[in-house]
């Protein structure tokens, strides 16, 4: 039975060796005696090190698993891994706020040149010929178009009221910001019944200056611009106007509240059709027609808001950045 043979039988060598460790360990216990202490401490080391080593590996296996390890526990013989180094993508500084950084679906017949194209007011335009001839953005008119719509307000204050920011408006960085009171009030009812839907305005009101700009560019086939409205008739001249990014989706609430879409030719364009908004008179350039004549004394020209051959000529020769006399509501303002 060769299985037999190589099993040790128990109970028979083992008294043997028990026997012949017995002076040994007799001696064993004798050292132990005399160095009681010395054991002691080899012991706690002993254990010691195999508790740390238990840590280690069960701090290694945790981070190997992406756990965190907790900050209490200090592990020093082990240098902390790392830190990943993600580089920053590329499409981000692109992408940042401030930048414009609004997706626009944005094509308008008379509207502006897309924002995304035009680029920034890099320089002055002497006059608002130059800003139409040399340059692609209305703000090269920001300026005299400041004047106007404050020289508007004193002459009509309602014209031209402030449109007040709501968590879902986002509004391009080139529009100001104005509506006729009524058309302001309606816009504002459908904006706030939908708070969760974003609404992003591209164009609001405008004036005869950025007006004659995008009527140019229209004309020449500059910056973008298909179709644009003459001066003077624009309905984004009296404020009761908006182009819409998201104009499909807003369509519906902006009908509830009396506005007016104005089709596949245009297809981001409403206009309120308020009964009050029948007849009404240009503001813009009646405020126009004022500025000029105040500081054209020996140059003036009929202060009706009409939008006439002399008054697009003296608005060629008008100054982009606005007139050294600005606006002023110096009549009591007739309601
Ligand atoms: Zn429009």
């Amino acid at each position: 039975m060769a299985d037999d043979a190589a099993s040790p039988e128990p109970g028979d060598p083992e008294p043997e060796r028990e026997r012949e460790g017995g002076a040994s360990s007799r001696a064993g216990g004798a050292w132990l005696q005399q160095n009681r202490s010395l054991a002691l401490g080899l012991g706690c080391v002993a254990l010691c090190g195999v508790i740390g080593l238990d840590v280690y590996f069960m701090l290694k296996s945790d981070a190997k698993r992406g756990i965190p390890v907790a900050k209490s526990v200090e592990v020093p013989s082990v240098a902390p891994p790392p830190l990943p180094t993600t580089p920053a993508p590329a499409s981000a500084a692109a992408s940042e706020p401030g930048d414009d950084g609004v997706a626009l679906d944005y094509e308008s017949d008379d509207g502006e040149p897309h924002p995304g194209k035009a680029p920034p007011v890099p320089k002055h335009f002497d006059t608002v010929q130059h800003a139409a001839l040399d340059s692609c953005t209305t703000a090269s008119v920001d300026g005299l178009s400041r004047q106007i719509i404050a020289q508007a307000r004193c002459i009509r204050p309602n014209a031209f009221v402030p449109l007040p920011s709501r968590p879902n408006l986002v509004v391009a960085s080139q529009v100001f910001p104005y509506l006729e009171l009524e058309a302001r009030d309606h816009l504002l009812k459908a904006i706030d019944a939908h708070p969760k839907a974003k609404m992003t305005i591209n164009s609001a009101l405008r004036t005869v200056a950025q007006q004659y700009l995008v009527w140019r560019w229209s004309a020449t086939k500059r910056c973008g611009v298909p179709l644009a409205t003459p001066p003077g008739e624009s309905n984004h001249e009296v404020g009761v106007a908006l182009d819409i990014a998201e104009a499909a989706s807003w369509r519906q609430a902006l009908e509830a509240q009396d506005f007016k879409w104005l089709g596949a030719s245009d297809r981001v364009h409403f206009d309120y059709k308020s009964s009050s908004s029948a007849g009404r008179t240009a503001t813009d350039v009646l405020a126009f027609q004022k500025l000029w004549n105040k500081n054209n004394p020996s140059d003036k020209i009929p202060e009706d808001g009409r939008y006439n051959p002399a008054t697009e000529q003296r608005l060629k020769q008008a100054p982009a950045d606005g007139f050294k006399l600005g606006p002023s509501c110096s009549k009591p303002t007739p309601k």
